[in-house]
């Protein structure tokens, strides 16, 4: 699909559930999330006839995400059945990764291709200081069961802190050098619970290159710029929504889990897909692409999406 601007669109980020087991500090209000009826969300159904419909449209990769995907119950089946449709080249789920040492193996079964598990700090206070609710051991538990069921070129996504955890990017980076991971510093987008934060938080991930350590640039992958630290086995991204902003070269449209498209992470724009089927519901696809906005302003101001990160999916 081609958007107004001309930017080929194949990549469709569902979440599937604005619900989480964790509540991290730049994401979600402590208190969770509103109670709302099951019906205000997406059924198992309707979110493999999205994907499917959006695969229709040329969508190649999908990625599930949420909230936490891993609490949605169903989420084994939804995997088998996105999986099923002709003409998916990918499906991976991005996670907290603390449900992934029951899970991981049932994913990988299900033919989940790739997994990004999120990881901010590899200090235990830390982690249960952001998370409010979270363990440190159980997603390094979760990253090992990921790879003991056979996931490969798993990513870990820390998003960068400042004050909190950007004396942590040297270990890291080490992780890399025994690890086949790609280690990706996210710049902190100024949206929900965050957006009222310092500005000494909100770090350009350039601050990486900055370390001492000797990084080499390879070739970018996506919208991540990347390196490697010489003889290691992993790899280095930055993904710069601010600092180095790539809405030029953005191939992703978004389904929020009470069913709006976003065209654009973080703009106010949505369009309800709820109660289309077959053509109505491609037709629906192809005009959210269409309008999808040509750049967010961040570098001008917050997001302009209401939403919290956890009720859009990242
Ligand atoms: N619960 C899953 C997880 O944490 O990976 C999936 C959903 S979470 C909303 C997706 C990603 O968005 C996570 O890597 C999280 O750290 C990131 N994220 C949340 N709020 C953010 C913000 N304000 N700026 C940058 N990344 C953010
Ligand atoms: Fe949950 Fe992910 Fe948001 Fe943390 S970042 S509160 S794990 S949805």
């Amino acid at each position: 699909m081609q958007d107004g601007s001309g930017r080929t669109i194949d990549y469709l980020r569902l979440s599937v559930t604005d619900l989480c087991n964790y509540r991290c500090r730049y994401c979600m209000p402590e208190e969770g999330v509103c109670k709302r009826p099951h019906s205000d969300i997406l059924s198992l159904e309707e979110l493999a006839e999205i994907g499917e419909a959006a695969v229709h449209c040329g969508v190649k990769k999908i990625r599930l995400t949420g909230g936490e995907p891993l609490v949605r119950r169903g989420i084994l089946e939804l995997c088998r059945r996105l999986r099923a449709v002709s003409g998916l080249e990918e499906l991976c789920l991005t996670t907290n990764g603390s449900l992934l040492p029951e899970l991981a193996k049932p994913l990988r079964e299900t033919g989940v291709d790739r997994l990004n598990i999120s990881l901010d700090t590899l200090r235990p206070d830390r982690f249960a200081a952001m998370t409010r609710l979270g363990r440190l051991s159980d997603v390094l538990d979760g990253i090992r069961a990921a790879e003991d069921a056979g996931f490969q070129n798993i990513k870990l996504d820390t998003v960068l802190i400042g004050g909190f955890n950007d004396d942590e990017t040297g270990d890291f980076l080490a992780l890399t050098m025994e690890h086949p991971w790609e280690v990706r510093f996210i710049e902190l987008m100024p949206m929900g619970p965050c957006a009222a934060w310092e500005k000494s938080c909100f770090l350009s991930a350039d601050t990486v290159l900055k370390s001492n350590f000797p990084l080499q640039e390879i070739d970018p992958c996506g919208v991540a710029r990347r390196y490697r630290l010489p003889g290691a086995v992993g790899t280095v991204g930055l993904i710069s929504p601010i600092s180095h902003e790539f809405c030029g070269e953005c191939r992703r449209i978004r389904v929020t889990a009470d069913g709006k498209l976003k065209g654009c992470l973080h703009s106010r724009e949505e369009l309800p897909l709820r109660g289309l089927h077959g053509e109505a519901l491609e037709a629906a696809i192809r005009q959210g692409v269409l309008h999808k906005p040509q750049r967010h302003h961040l570098s001008e101001r917050s997001s302009d999406t209401p939403r919290n990160m956890n009720q859009i999916g990242g």
